[in-house]
């Protein structure tokens, strides 16, 4: 007899392995329904996987180990597995891959279908309280008050972060109290606060720029894509992309903004001083009209001191090299990472050394095996951290299975 703990992405894929190898298996999941966080995924179209999933987009206390385990399953194994549901996929740009029909809904209804078909049993409204390891098996005390009782058991709960999408600590606290180490917990793929004095009026606005994050003058990482102003900070995929590295340092970062990443700061200044020779006529604000939001150049120009009053053709040559260095790199003090509760994934969680890479079978317990976000690994935006879900769970549910 399976338990396994949680349905998400993870556990109800562990669910379908096992119960298709014969196993006699029960889920057990707080929510009232399953897979409550992986409906609101890939803003409801659901990033199923990448193609181009692999070590180093992830990140992790230990690297080899999770090679090792992301070994277990290729990006073309999964959408075979999802294939084999009744649910196709089709890949987009950026190697991302999404359910054929853009519903994250359907995901969720082709792994509840599956697991009726096979006749696992779905316990909803069922939050698990504790675990406890018995002479043989496992005793779950749930927090009706009902215990029950597993020869195995797979922790599949989840990570704490999307507290609104069912997101819990609770899979580690029990990995804790069966004696596994725990690489502290911080929130990835979550906004950025920052200091908000110039950027205020941006609220709301997006601009495709290249955002780099500097630990004193080192570059921790650097990523292109559109950003969304905040009254807070900054959101959108590059920002989210740079959390997961801020948040693991202590430092002050700050970040660079490059709102011409494809020019080079000579090239602009030479087209700025052309645009600023044809057009000397033209008051700052509609200056740049075409080239940058109004707000996103108002916000240039209060930083280099430039009133709005002024004619293009009053610029000398110096201002407008300022000016240049400034759309190249806008700099921006980071104040910190918005928390778990704002953010799409947990970096850190249960230690993976101490899980067998080819089964995610604990080294400690045995018979205990462990699967998703609950464990350290976090992957960049782009379907890398479902992927890492299916992957551990298939491997769970297949070796729990197997060792009935
Ligand atoms: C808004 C949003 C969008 C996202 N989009 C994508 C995307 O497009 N692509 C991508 O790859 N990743 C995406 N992610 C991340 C992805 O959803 C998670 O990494 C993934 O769902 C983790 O799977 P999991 O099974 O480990 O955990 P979960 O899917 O969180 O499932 C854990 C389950 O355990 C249950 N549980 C927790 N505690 C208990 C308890 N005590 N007793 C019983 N049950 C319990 C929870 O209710 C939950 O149902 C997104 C995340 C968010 C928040």
């Amino acid at each position: 007899m399976i338990g396994i703990i949680g349905s998400g992405a993870a556990g109800m894929a562990a669910a379908v392995t096992a119960a298709r190898l014969g196993a006699s298996v029960t889920v057990l999941e707080r929510d009232k329904r399953a897979g409550r966080k992986l409906s609101a995924t890939g803003n409801g179209r659901c990033n199923i996987t990448n193609m181009s999933a692999s070590v180093n987009t992830y990140s992790s206390a230990s690297q080899s180990t999770l090679d090792e385990m992301l070994g277990n399953l290729s990006p073309a194994q999964v959408r075979q597995f999802f294939d084999s549901l009744g649910l196709p996929t089709r890949e987009e740009e950026e190697d991302r891959v999404y359910p054929r029909c853009n519903l994250a809904g359907a995901v969720v209804d082709a792994l509840r279908l599956a697991m009726g078909e096979l006749g696992v049993v779905l316990k909803t409204e069922c939050p698990v309280k504790s675990v406890k390891r018995e002479k043989h098996g496992f005793g779950v005390a749930l927090a009706s008050g009902e215990h029950l009782w597993f020869d195995k058991l797979i922790i599949a709960a989840g990570g704490a972060a999307a507290e609104k999408n069912g997101g819990t600590a609770d899979g580690v606290t029990f990995l804790r109290n069966l004696g596994h180490s725990i690489v502290p917990i911080l929130p990835a793929l979550s906004p950025l606060c920052t200091e908000t004095e110039l950027i205020r009026p941006l609220k709301g606005i997006r601009a495709a720029c290249v955002i780099s994050a500097f630990a004193k003058n080192t570059l921790l990482r650097k990523e292109l894509g559109e950003v969304q102003f905040a009254d807070f900070g900054i959101s959108g995929i590059a920002a989210m992309q740079l959390s997961t590295s801020i948040a693991q340092h202590n430092e002050p970062i700050t970040l660079s903004l490059d709102f011409f990443h494809e020019q080079d700061e000579q090239d602009l200044c030479d087209y700025l001083i052309k645009r600023r020779d044809a057009f000397p006529q033209r008051a700052l604000p509609e200056w740049l009209a075409g080239l940058l939001h109004r707000r996103v150049a108002e916000m240039l120009y209060k930083y280099r001191n430039l009133p709005l009053s002024l004619l293009s053709g009053e610029l000398t040559d110096s201002q407008i090299r300022s000016l240049a260095a400034s759309m190249k790199n806008f700099p921006l003090k980071c104040t910190g990472v918005k928390p778990l509760p704002f953010s799409q994934a947990t970096a850190g969680g249960a230690k993976l050394t101490q899980f067998d890479s080819a089964t995610m079978e604990s080294r400690l317990v045995p018979n205990l095996f462990a699967a998703g976000e609950v464990l350290d690994a976090v992957g960049d935006c782009g379907g890398f951290n479902l992927h890492w879900a299916w992957v551990t769970g298939i491997t769970a549910g297949r070796a729990a299975a197997r060792c009935e």
